[in-house]
């Protein structure tokens, strides 16, 4: 919530947004003309059918790529602009990510995979296991932090890296079909588990899903088709 009086503050800016891949003599037109804001605090599912760009878009916002033209402003920042440092400096500060295969390190406990992130910060490494234990409270799973992630189950594989995603506390969270390797039961108590992270922590989240229960709980849903919105607004019914 924004302090009364204060508009709300931009966090993500798209603007007349393009990426072209070429292929050969043929270009891959992924994304055409996109254009949306996000609003910190908001709570967005990306959705569309296979093919339709979702994962470029995915890329795009989380500086893992840059357009082929138009704008994207993150925070302010104009994205476009910035070199491959600058970037990686973009998105250590201001993005989580959270991916369909939770991404964890095998053999390592759970309180040091959720550190990781941190010692890419340069934070100490009392302040590490302190800040991870914390994130790993706030996912339901503070019991669990000595475990590594093969005594885990799917569900609390991906609540250890969703802890992994917030606890350098980031402005955004992306997330890659979070709930796409897990049965409905464990993906509707992980769907829970963002609605209290956006109620809560005021994180912005962005979803991209399948899956229809989590995209209704979102607060907004943008739809790709072919690589050009062809809905933005409410949760979409059956999709
Ligand atoms: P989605 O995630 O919605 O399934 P993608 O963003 O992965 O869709 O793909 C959108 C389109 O762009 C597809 O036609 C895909 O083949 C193409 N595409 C994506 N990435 C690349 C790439 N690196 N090189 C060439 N084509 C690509
Ligand atoms: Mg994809």
């Amino acid at each position: 919530m924004s302090a009364p009086g204060k508009a709300p503050e931009a966090l993500l800016e798209v603007s007349h947004l393009d990426r072209r891949f070429a292929m050969g003599e043929e270009e891959v037109h992924a994304l055409r003309d996109v254009t949306f804001t996000i609003l910190a605090g908001e709570y967005v599912a990306l959705i569309g059918p296979s093919g339709s760009g979702k994962s470029t878009m995915m890329y795009l916002l989380g500086c893992l790529d840059t357009p082929t033209s138009g704008l994207y402003r993150l925070a302010g920042y104009d994205v476009g602009t910035l070199g491959d440092d600058d970037l990686a400096a973009l998105r250590n500060r201001f993005i989580g990510f959270v991916f369909q295969a939770f991404n964890l390190l095998a053999r390592t406990s759970a309180v040091d995979n959720v550190a990781l992130p941190l010692r890419y910060q340069g934070v100490g490494v009392r302040e590490r296991r302190q800040r991870a234990r914390e994130a790993l409270g706030r996912v339901g799973l503070g019991h669990r932090e000595d475990h590594t992630p093969d005594r885990l189950s799917g569900g609390e594989r991906q609540r250890v890296a969703i802890a992994r995603a917030i606890v350098t506390r980031p402005k955004l969270l992306l997330c890659d079909e979070p709930t796409g390797n897990l049965d409905q039961r464990v993906g509707s108590e992980i769907a829970a588990l963002f609605e209290d992270l956006n109620r809560d922590l005021g994180a912005t989240l962005l979803v991209v899903t399948h899956d229809p229960q989590l995209a209704r709980r979102a607060r907004r849903n943008i739809k790709l088709v072919d690589g050009a919105v062809v809905h933005d607004g409410p949760p979409l019914e059956g999709f």
